[in-house]
Order: structure tokens, then sequence, then C-alpha cells
């Protein structure tokens, strides 16, 4: 009997241990107005990845204005916001092959606003960087979180106003030295009417979207990310072991910027198909799942 509760309990936990590391089912573009759609996000990763697209490219300037129409034409109030890159990103970019004089040595942030029914409270930001490094599309980096979050954007349009303003930000110049992030937490007038900020990451092409950093003395994040959790396509993936381990690395993200502002937030990324981090490869190749999971 106790070799019965034995093999049962090991299977069970073989089984969460499977279960935990599947990506949600991606869902197609029948899926309700009111849903989060992978092959509705899919058709904008495909649009933004066809080239690399790094500070001061032709294909920037292309990523840029295909943006800026997307935001529009979804209702948000689009405004650019434009600022230096420092000297350290300027020689980084012309290293790694780019030309930071092609870009004026500037960065261009893409700004799009929908008032919530109560402009009162604190805004929510939606945050994701449109550039890329010099040889790579951004196939995962970034395009899935910026076209995840214009996916959300039309999704909660669909439903209806919400109580909060939502901010999307869509920054650039991260590769180089989160310039763009550094250029609106610095000094951006929506700046102080965020209480909260949700990073959208990709550090390889695939797994889940794991929850890894939150603002500074964040247990009403935590708790209000798990309670929204349960309604998330596939649950969530984080703990507090992943955030104690990226604390102590020399690396950032856009995040790092509003979270030493004391800034509340989230920072979500997945990393699986690590060879596909920075890479050549296409939007053909992407986890379709990871799509579903980090929307
Ligand atoms: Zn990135």
């Amino acid at each position: 009997m106790r070799l019965f509760w034995l093999v049962g309990s090991l299977a069970l936990a073989l089984l969460i241990g499977v279960l935990s590391l599947q990506v949600p089912t991606p869902a197609g573009l029948e899926a309700p107005a009111t849903a989060f759609s992978t092959d509705r996000a899919m058709a904008d990763v495909r649009e933004l990845a066809q080239r690399p697209h790094p500070v001061g490219s032709a294909d920037h300037a292309r990523v840029r204005m295909f943006l800026q129409q997307r935001m529009t034409a979804l209702g948000l109030q689009t405004s650019i916001q434009t600022g230096p890159i420092s000297r350290g990103s300027a020689r980084y970019l012309r290293r790694m092959g780019g030309d930071p004089e092609a870009a004026n040595f500037t960065a261009t942030n893409l700004i799009g606003v929908l008032p919530g029914r109560n402009p009162a409270l604190p805004a929510v930001a939606l945050m994701a960087h449109y550039d890329t490094v010099p040889m790579s599309a951004g196939a995962a980096d970034d395009s899935t979180g910026v076209a995840a979050i214009l996916e959300t954007v039309r999704a909660l349009r669909a439903r209806g106003p919400a109580e909060r303003t939502l901010v999307v930000l869509f920054t650039d110049a991260e590769e180089i030295g989160l310039d763009g992030a550094r250029i609106f937490w610095g000094g951006h007038p929506l700046r102080d009417r965020i209480g909260a900020v949700i990073n959208l990451e990709a550090r390889g092409g695939g797994g889940r979207a794991m929850m890894f950093e939150t603002g500074r003395g964040a247990a009403d994040t935590i708790a209000l990310f798990s309670r929204a959790g349960v309604r998330a396509d596939g649950g969530v993936t984080a703990n507090s072991l992943a955030g104690f381990v990226y604390e102590r690395m020399p690396n950032g993200t856009d995040f790092t910027i509003p979270k030493d502002r004391g800034v509340q937030g989230l920072n979500l990324a997945f990393i699986g198909r690590p060879e596909q981090y920075h890479a050549h490869s296409g939007a053909d190749v992407l986890d379709r799942g990871s799509v579903q999971h980090i929307g």
C-alpha cells in the first residue's frame, strides 16, 4: 500500500512538472474579439520581423511608421518622444555594425494612450522595445512583446472602456543601452501618472513566459498577479528564486529604469529555445504557444 502511494505521488509530481512546462494552445483567428489570439498577434510579428531594424537603419524607420499606423488604427492617442542616446550606446551600436549617425544619435519612443473611465486613478503602462540588434530580425526579441501589446489593446477595447488609463510604451534603443526607457522615465509628462508597468521581453524563441522581476516591496503586486493568473491561459510561471538570481546578474531590461524610480510592476519573458536569441531566425520558427502565454 505504501509503495502504491509512493509511486502514485511520484507520478503526480511528474505530471505536475510536465504540465508546468507546457505552453497553452495558441488561439486562432476565430477566437472571440475579447480574447487574446496568437494568430492575430503573429501577423504583426511577421510584419515587424522581416529584417533587422537596429537604431539608425532604414528598417527601423519602416517599423516605426508601421507601428504608429497600427497604434492610431487601434484608437490610441499616439505621439512620439525623442531624446539623445548616450555615448556608450552609440559606441556599442557602432561596434555591432550599426550606424548611430544615421539616427542622428537619437532614440524615438512611441507612446499611445487609451483613456480610462476614471482618469484620477494611476495609469497602467504596457512596455516593450521595438529596436533590434543589427544581426537579428528580432522575431522573438522583442517583436513578440510589441505584437502581444497591440493584440492586448485590441482585446481590451473589444471589452469596453476600462477603469484605468492604459499607456502603451514602445521604447527604442533598448538593445544598445536602455536609452528609450531612460528618456521616457527621465522626463515624459505621462511618467508620474503611471502607477504600474508591465514589461514584455524574450530571451529565446519558446517556452512559457516567466514573471521574473517585480518592483521593490511587491507583496501587493504578487497577490494581484496570482489572483489574475487564475484566469490566464495556461496559468502563470513565477518563483522568487528567479527574481533573486536575476537581481544579482549584470544585465538589465527596460524594466530596470522604472524599477529604480520606485515604480511598481511586472517583468515577463520566455527563455526557451535559446538558440533563437538574437539569431537570424524569423517568425516562422517561434513557439506560438509562447506568444499565447505572454499575451
Ligand atoms: Zn529585448
